[in-house]
């Protein structure tokens, strides 16, 4: 069988549920082979292992991780000239996305981004232009090299037990042009990454600025919080909270938009949720739309009495 190659997100070793997924739609596609850059190799193993991994090459070079993106493609091109995988696949985040583009640059490649699937012989799944179309895509030339979507798939376990193969990477002096000089953790807010968490419970306009039953609800639910830009242009939430075109894009199981009326920009960044509720006291609101389950009425009063509700099985 063919080796796919999936790199690692991870910090300092706590491997992200997005590589769990990864490891999942890889093993559709041939032997799962992970990639993990940096020096907690054996932190991340028994997750790697968890998820299918049959290998996993470490790349502990510190250069790796005193510059920016560039060396980590540089590592990447030559990880995939020895090992020749049939497809790489790496997380749609920032980081990610530009990865993977300097990489297909690399190695002559086509390269598809934001995958919200991945089947058999590396045929991928995106929703485009603001989610109006799905299209299937499939890369012609080269190694396919595609970034998939958090929650593009459920991770399955598959109980492998990866050998490690620390692999030496040369970095150039062109790739060591962006170092970073200071690296702080974001603060913890005890909720999930708002691009990661399989439910979002999110506020808009109609929140009049208080988010209390907005973060109650997400909490009974373990959910992320997001807003729309409305809420956040007002000062009621932080930027890095934004779903939306100009915001993040997610794709949770479950979305739960509260006073949101439903814009096409705001729906840019949610719409491939796979189940979509919505909170409204407009029965007429477009999010109504888009819909799996809506109620019309105040969500001052229908959040908190979800809450309790939720809180009390
Ligand atoms: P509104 O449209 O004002 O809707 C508020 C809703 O709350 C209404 O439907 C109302 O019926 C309901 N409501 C009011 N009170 C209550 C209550 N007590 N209980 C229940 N419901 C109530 N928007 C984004 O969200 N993300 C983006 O990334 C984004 N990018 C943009 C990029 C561009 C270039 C442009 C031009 C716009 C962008 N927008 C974006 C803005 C977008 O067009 C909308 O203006 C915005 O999404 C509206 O936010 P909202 O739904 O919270 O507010």
């Amino acid at each position: 069988m063919s080796n796919v190659l999936v790199l690692v997100d991870h910090t300092a070793g706590t491997v992200r549920k997005t590589t769990a997924e990864l490891l999942t739609i890889a093993r559709r596609l041939g032997e799962p082979v992970a990639v993990f850059i940096g020096s907690e190799v054996q932190a991340a193993l028994p997750t790697l292992g968890q998820y299918g991994a049959t290998k996993v090459i470490a790349l502990s070079n510190p250069e790796l991780t005193q510059f920016l993106v560039a060396p980590k493609a540089e590592a990447l091109a030559q990880v995939a000239a020895k090992i020749e995988p049939s497809a790489i696949l790496i997380s749609s985040n920032a980081e990610g996305k530009e990865i993977a583009a300097r990489l297909a640059v690399k190695l002559d490649s086509g390269l598809i981004t934001d995958a919200v699937d991945v089947q058999e012989g590396a045929v991928t799944t995106q929703s485009v232009f603001a989610g109006n179309f799905t299209v299937q895509a499939k890369v012609t030339h080269g190694t396919p090299i595609i970034t998939v979507k958090p929650n593009a798939a459920t991770p399955e376990a598959a109980d492998a037990s990866p050998e490690v193969e620390e692999f030496d990477v040369t970095i150039s002096d062109t790739a060591k042009t962006a170092r970073i000089t200071d690296s702080k953790p974001r603060e913890a807010t005890g909720r999930p990454e708002l691009t990661e968490a399989a439910i979002i419970v999110s506020g808009g306009r109609g929140t009049g600025g208080d988010f209390g039953p907005i973060e109650a609800f997400a909490d009974s639910l373990g959910a992320a919080v997001g807003a729309s830009r409305a809420a956040v242009d007002s000062g009621w939430y932080p930027h890095a909270y934004q779903v939306g075109q100009t915001g993040k894009t997610v794709s949770p199981q479950l979305y739960v938009a509260a006073g949101i009326s439903g814009a096409i920009q705001h729906r840019a960044g949610m719409q491939t949720s796979k189940t979509i509720v919505a909170v409204n006291k407009d029965p007429e609101a477009p999010i109504f739309e888009l819909v799996d389950f809506g109620v019309v009425g105040d969500l001052h009063k229908v959040l908190p009495t979800a809450t309790e509700e939720v809180t009390k099985r």
